[in-house]
């Protein structure tokens, strides 16, 4: 069959490796000159930065589509685990290091915040469980086919619902296991890893610290940007056309099927079209005609992220890869990411990939990736937000870590939710596509095809099972599974 895939973010490209590998002929179309989407990379005077993801956590689903493709994905696709996976560091000069050996992590836990190491046991041991009984059934499967719900393990974890605290928040959940605030703190940060907030979630998302603590945490060999290119080189070896600056116009549908896609006059056809395209644009620009799920794309957006990408005159050797600078009032930042507004003491998070690739700054520099979470897009005045933002940042760093940071500022470039948005196409800017914050989320999420359009699908960060790398290529590992029961019933 003929498989036209639009967009070529991160989901957009697994899908299409997918269905060259099932023998379809498949074209992608990305409006933006580069693949990637989201995850992709820049350079400016001598650094590079990769512009979004920063955390690769489970490269497993990574691997997975080189090994469907009878390759070893070692030979192709290269990255290291992650010794110390975070630095953490509050204003009272408290510090924790996040060893990859949790046995390391409980010690300096331990002798920094004077804690028994068994809470942290007990911590990881329910994520653990929760991530057992839950992972499968609400992250690698439709949730909005009927057949998902008569198999055996999924009926298991529906019984076990009331285990998995998914009518608490995720704070309530940490309080209860972890009792001290700065490692309740430590712990709600992961809600973040899906835009969330942590005050208002499933106490269900405990589960992330698992697959971050559990799994591990990674560096690509060549940095985040990596994973792009080995794939697209995958997809090129299996056939796949790239067509890069064009950008979709619409879906084509006759008798309730898709039949193509439409860029300006031209007619591109195909029997199957999957979209990668966030679901709220997808329907608001490709599919205007077709019947909206008002519901869904009504729901309330996850947060967005604002951006410093500074090279830095100067090496910094108490800092890693991953940097938190913690917010001394997190609830307050989280309340005023709710109301849409920015806190003065935002938690900053700094990523310095030219610690693992020395190749990514000039020599006795480095090349800082410096985000807080934002609201997403809602017409706030961002250049005021920037500039009063960009003080904050600074003076909380500069205190830290005892320098003058923006005297080393020696290049700066900047990312905003509205320029998330333009770049990506991402409905207001919202890094995750829609929030998880509300108790049932999960279940919320528009599904991986159309019920009302044959031969249309969507995958990537707006749909099932929600934003974030390994989601992402999830996300395609069920619609290519769908897209198989569909076709060869
Ligand atoms: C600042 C930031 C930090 C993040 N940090 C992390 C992290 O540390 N770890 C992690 O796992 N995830 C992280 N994420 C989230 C992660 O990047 C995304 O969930 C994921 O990359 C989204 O992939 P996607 O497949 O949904 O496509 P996207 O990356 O959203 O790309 C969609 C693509 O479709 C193209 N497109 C859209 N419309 C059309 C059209 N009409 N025609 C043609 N092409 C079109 C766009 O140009 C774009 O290239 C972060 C995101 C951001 C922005």
């Amino acid at each position: 069959m003929r498989v036209i895939v639009v967009g070529s973010g991160i989901a957009g490209i697994a899908a299409a490796i997918r269905m060259a590998v099932k023998g379809h002929q498949v074209s992608v179309f990305e409006s933006n000159s580069f693949p990637g989407g989201k995850l992709s990379s820049f350079s400016q005077d001598g650094y590079r930065f990769d512009m979004g993801p920063s955390l690769f956590t489970m490269p497993m689903y990574v691997d997975r589509l080189f090994e469907l493709a009878g390759k070893n994905p070692a030979e192709h696709f290269k990255y290291n685990r992650l010794e110390v996976i975070c630095r953490y560091f509050w204003e009272d000069k408290t510090e924790l290091t996040a060893f990859d050996d949790i046995e390391k992590f409980k010690s300096n836990v331990a002798q920094n915040l004077q804690i028994d190491p068994v809470v942290i046991s007990d911590m990881l041991a329910d994520s653990k469980r929760k991530y057992e009984l839950t992972g499968r059934t609400f992250l690698e499967q439709s949730l909005h086919k009927l057949g998902t719900w008569w198999d055996k393990d999924v009926l298991k974890a529906l019984l076990t619902l009331y285990k998995l605290d998914i009518f608490k928040t995720m704070h309530t959940v940490n309080t209860r296991i972890l009792k001290h605030p700065k490692l309740v703190q430590f712990y709600n940060r992961f809600a973040t890893y899906n835009g969330s907030d942590p005050y208002r979630t499933s106490g269900l998302l405990t589960i992330i610290p698992y697959l971050e603590q559990g799994f591990g945490a990674y560096i690509p060999k060549g940095g985040m940007n990596s994973i792009t290119d080995s794939l697209v080189e995958l997809a090129t070896s299996l056939g796949v056309e790239f067509h890069f600056n064009q950008r979709v116009d619409e879906i084509t549908i006759a008798d309730k099927k898709a039949f193509g896609v439409r860029i300006a006059e031209n007619h591109y056809p195909a029997e199957l079209v999957i979209c990668n395209m966030d679901v709220f644009f997808a329907y608001d620009r490709l599919l205007p005609g077709q019947k909206q799920p008002k519901r869904i794309l009504k729901q309330e957006k996850s947060s967005s992220a604002l951006i410093f990408y500074w090279g830095i005159k100067k090496v910094f050797p108490q800092l890693d890869l991953h940097n938190i600078f913690f917010s001394d009032n997190y609830k307050t930042e989280f309340k005023h990411i709710a109301e849409g507004r920015v806190y003065h003491d935002p938690t900053v998070y700094v990523n310095i990939t030219s610690k693992y690739v020395p190749e990514d700054a000039p020599e006795g520099c480095e090349n800082w990736f410096t985000m807080i979470n934002v609201p997403y897009n809602q017409g706030q005045d961002w250049d005021a937000i920037i500039s009063k933002a960009r003080k904050d940042v600074l003076g909380k760093l500069s205190r830290i870590l005892e320098v003058d940071i923006a005297a080393l500022i020696e290049t700066e470039e900047i990312l905003d939710p509205r320029t998330i948005e333009s770049k990506t196409h991402s409905h207001l800017g919202a890094l995750y596509g829609t929030a998880s914050n509300h108790r049932m989320a999960a279940f919320l999420r528009h599904p991986n095809f159309s019920s009302g359009i044959r031969g249309l699908y969507f995958c990537g960060g707006s749909v099932h099972p929600g934003g974030g790398i390994p989601l992402c290529l999830l996300s395609a590992e069920i619609t290519d599974h769908l897209i198989q029961n569909d076709y060869t019933s």
